[in-house]
């Protein structure tokens, strides 16, 4: 980890060790000539240290992670951090956001447009803003994420088990479970990882609703490996973690209504009946039996499924 003093500069606002400062990562125009900004803050130590990225809200509809950065800039100890530099993006997607959707008004996903282009769709320039404003400045950041819409993913940290700088910084956080995940094709992860910088992705929860029992593990995670990388010192629980390996997705085999007889984040043991799936008349009923011995990492919370729906996300250690 590289220790730096020299200024932070975002959007040709300069911040000195010492300060803190907030700004817009770049200008963007709406249809009706209303200018959005993307707002940034920058919280820095006179301290040399590491620079940390905490950003959420890629996806606009994500809003446990919105919560997330939101609780920890509001926290004495992380605005004035003991040694190195907080840049904290709380809502990247402020499209979405606004819309209230995943995505951008276009369809495009923000988290596959890296590294962006200059002159692209709008997708493209908030990528290129971050690629070449942000990821250049830091050492290390996390993304705050929750599973989809009717997905409830039980609090989880994501990166790949073969860079060891990844998963040492993920085991500092103490999640609950650390799941080894490949590199997706135009994500920030991966952009940000050719230069070496390891972003670790929480995902806990679903779109569109606050889980605070999920938005508290993540303060705590956060503020553990803000602990290690000597930023803040405070007290935190401990927390054991597992490490899935390998994960699958049990699927509806017929249409009907979902009961998961389980509660999400537990153990199960090969053979045991994890869930049911029943018709609306009392005809049908059948049970859904645990492949193998692991953890349910995730779980469909929407009632009626269809036949190949996923219903519940199994991870092995
Ligand atoms: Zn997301």
């Amino acid at each position: 980890m590289t220790a730096k003093n020299k200024n932070i500069t975002i959007n040709e606002v300069d911040v000195k060790p010492g300060t803190s400062a907030q700004m817009s990562l770049n200008w963007y125009q709406l249809p009706t000539k209303t200018v959005i900004e993307i707002p940034v803050y920058v919280f820095r130590s006179k301290k040399p240290g590491p620079t940390l990225l905490l950003q959420a809200g890629m996806h606009g509809d994500e809003t446990n992670g919105i919560e997330i950065v939101r609780r920890l800039i509001t926290k004495d100890e992380v605005r004035k951090p003991l040694c190195g530099s907080i840049i904290a993006i709380p809502v990247i997607n402020t499209f979405a956001f606004l819309y209230g959707t995943r995505d951008l008004p276009d369809g495009k996903d923000l988290n596959r447009c890296f590294p962006g282009s200059k002159n692209g769709s709008l997708g493209s320039r908030i990528a290129y803003d971050m690629t070449h404003e942000i990821i250049p400045q830091i050492d290390l950041g996390l993304d705050f994420h929750t599973g989809g819409k009717q997905i409830n993913n039980y609090p989880q940290l994501r990166c790949t088990f073969d860079d060891a700088n990844s998963l040492n910084l993920a085991k500092k956080f103490q999640p609950t479970y650390i799941i080894n995940s490949s590199f997706r094709e135009g994500s920030y992860r991966k952009e940000a990882f050719k230069s070496k910088k390891p972003i670790l992705v929480f995902e806990g929860g679903e779109s569109s609703r606050f889980h605070y029992q999920y938005i508290n593990e993540a303060v705590n995670g956060t503020l553990r490996l803000m602990k290690y990388l000597k930023m803040v010192d405070v007290e935190v629980r401990e927390n054991t973690t597992a490490f899935i390996n390998k994960s699958t997705w049990i699927r509806a085999r017929s249409s009907g209504m979902f009961h998961c007889t389980k509660t999400n984040g537990v153990p199960i043991t090969k053979g045991e009946v994890i869930g049911e799936i029943t018709d609306p008349f009392g005809e049908h009923k059948e049970k859904i039996v645990a492949p193998q011995n692991g953890f349910i990492i995730a779980i469909n919370t929407h009632p009626v499924i269809n036949q190949g729906d996923a219903l519940m996300h199994l991870g092995f250690e």
